[in-house]
């Protein structure tokens, strides 16, 4: 009767592959993604989705952070709350949300969208406002 021995076989070698992915995953390193050059290029209309909680968001804008936590760089404003984004490292003002000037962050004062440069509709030069 060998059915202990292949027990103890068995739980030995099960053991042993354990150990072995175990220490394997000790070692194992996350692979940085290197972002393409085409996605960043590709991109030329409104983006609303978002790198980080893989939704499609109507405030989404790009970041430029330092965030080491993330690669995402076009980002949603609730992610980008909890990212605990500075508002300065906003490149755009392009998201459904910031035209309709809803934008807004919880995390820090919001820039003005005048302040960005990246805005959908560019405003023409000199004094266009009717209002006065
Ligand atoms: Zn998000």
């Amino acid at each position: 009767m060998s059915i202990m021995k292949d027990a103890l076989l068995k739980a030995g070698l099960k053991a042993t592959v354990d150990a072995k992915v175990a220490a394997k995953a000790e070692n194992h390193r996350e692979e940085i993604k290197k972002k393409k050059l085409t996605e960043e290029i590709i991109h030329q209309g409104q983006r609303n989705f978002c790198e980080e909680c893989q939704q499609v968001r109507p405030d989404v804008e790009l970041y430029y952070h330092n965030n080491p936590t993330t690669e995402a760089e076009w980002i949603c404003v609730k992610c980008a709350d909890k990212l605990k984004l500075a508002d300065t490292t906003r490149q755009t003002a392009q998201s459904d949300t910031s035209i309709k000037k809803m934008f807004r962050r919880e995390h820090g004062a919001t820039r003005p969208a005048s302040e960005i440069k990246s805005q959908p509709t560019a405003k023409p030069k000199g004094d266009a406002n009717g209002n006065r």
